[in-house]
């Protein structure tokens, strides 16, 4: 009898000659098939551990850790970063909570609202915290929506979105977060219901309601009209963390009015005395958003609210060399790609934050001032014949390269 013949897969017994690899082992056979569903049954089960190690991160993240982590890449706004770490923990305690025990108590979202002026670090903040727990994450930007029928995109885009983010793995982006900025764009423009229809304010906050709450939504797995034939994606929306932030200008003068601070003269509330006037956002409440134009049903599926500083003087120039992933020290990494020691005086960067602050331009700005010093010597240095060891950046450069630069080029990113 030939020998040979008699070889199977040791797993399934199938012949040699069935199959299309048969790999040999020190005391058996294992066929291509085999292989590859071992192969796949690993796969899965390490996906589920690695799944099951995520949420109890998640879990394990204390507030105040949370906080620690934020502080790392956002400067100041402490108010806002204790408030959305305990919203956070609380949103995965609940998550937990909801897969763990059969108790009948159903722990509310914690969804967000940030209120700040632009460029204070309200999608930074959000952006920061997906990075941290590692979920998916995306931005949408609320004055782009229009309600279902209407030219603009559908609230189900948002979605769209965060699938795209999380590779079209559902069930990651069923854990995502998501950021929806310029939500104050979309308040009805008078606080009396209008009997007209409010296409781009009321009608979208309506069409968000679905999404916040937490309900089984189809996504279009594209996005937007252009494939109506693409078979939509379910996703439930029940433990998505949507965080929303606005400018919302103007409020502080409702906000004012409700504190009664524009009392002049023997009306003067007694309150007024304690009030930090110049700094009214503190005194937020959901009922300055009613008074705004957002409604109450979405007020109410978005049941926290903080509020971020104008960031002074001493935060800007923080913002430059603090954080993480600072602007001077991406620039020093560059350099020190090309074999460069960079050095800054630090008058330099008092003059960058001095023009920050002079053409209004906030935190953003300070990327586009630094690009106006930088981009000569980003160009130069590299090309230089005798190769550039180190170099310090002066005053007097870049005092001459703002000079030079129509300060209207500052673009604000
Ligand atoms: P917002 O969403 O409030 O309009 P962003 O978060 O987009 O503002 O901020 C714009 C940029 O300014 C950020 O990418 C970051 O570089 C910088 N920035 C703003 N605020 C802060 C902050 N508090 N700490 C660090 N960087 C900030």
């Amino acid at each position: 009898m030939a020998k040979d013949t008699s070889i199977k897969c040791t797993m399934c017994n199938r012949d040699k000659k069935e199959t299309k690899i048969l790999i040999a082992g020190i005391n058996g056979h294992i066929c291509d098939n085999c292989a590859t569903q071992a192969y796949n049954l690993i796969k899965e089960e390490s996906a589920g551990a690695q799944n099951q190690q995520v949420q109890n991160a998640l879990t394990l993240l204390k507030p105040a850790v949370i906080k620690q982590k934020l502080d790392e890449y956002v400067i100041g706004q402490d108010e806002a970063k204790k408030v959305l770490s305990v919203a956070v923990y609380n949103h995965f305690k609940r998550i937990n909570h909801a897969a763990k025990t059969s108790e009948t108590i159903e722990i509310d979202k914690s969804n967000l609202i940030l209120v700040g002026e632009t460029g204070t670090g309200k999608t930074l903040l959000a952006r920061t915290i997906a990075k941290l727990l590692n979920v998916p994450f995306c931005i949408a930007d609320a004055t782009v929506l229009t309600e279902a029928g209407y030219v603009g995109e559908d609230v189900e885009s948002i979605l769209t979105r965060l699938l795209q983010a999380a590779d079209y793995d559902v069930a990651a982006a069923e854990r995502g977060i998501v950021f929806i900025d310029e939500i104050d764009k979309i308040a009805r423009k008078s606080d009396n219901p209008s009997i007209t229809r409010d296409v781009s304010g009321e009608g979208v906050q309506q069409a968000m309601l679905k999404l916040l709450e937490g309900s089984v939504v189809n996504v279009p797995p594209q996005g937007g009209r252009k494939h109506p034939d693409a078979k939509m994606i379910q996703l439930n929306t029940k433990n998505i963390l949507f965080i929303c932030g606005g400018a919302f200008d103007g409020i502080e003068k409702k906000i004012a009015s409700r504190l009664n601070t524009k009392a002049v003269g023997y009306s003067a509330s007694v309150t007024d005395s304690v009030i930090d006037k110049s700094n009214l956002l503190q005194y937020i409440t959901p009922q300055d958003l009613k008074s705004f134009g957002l409604i109450p049903e979405l007020i109410g599926r978005l049941p926290v609210l903080t509020y971020l500083k104008p960031l002074d003087r001493a935060a800007l120039r923080s913002i430059l060399t603090d954080p993480k992933n600072a602007l001077i020290k991406q620039y020093i990494a560059l350099f020190k790609m090309d074999g460069i020691n960079l050095s800054i005086n630090s008058d330099v960067l008092d003059l960058i934050v001095d023009k920050a602050i002079e053409f209004k331009l906030g935190a953003r700005g300070l990327r586009g001032i630094c690009e106006v010093i930088m981009t000569d010597l980003m160009f130069d240095l590299p090309s230089e014949k005798t190769t550039v060891k180190s170099y310090n950046l002066s005053i007097d450069y870049a005092l001459n390269k703002l000079n030079n630069a129509r300060l209207s080029e500052l673009k604000v990113a």
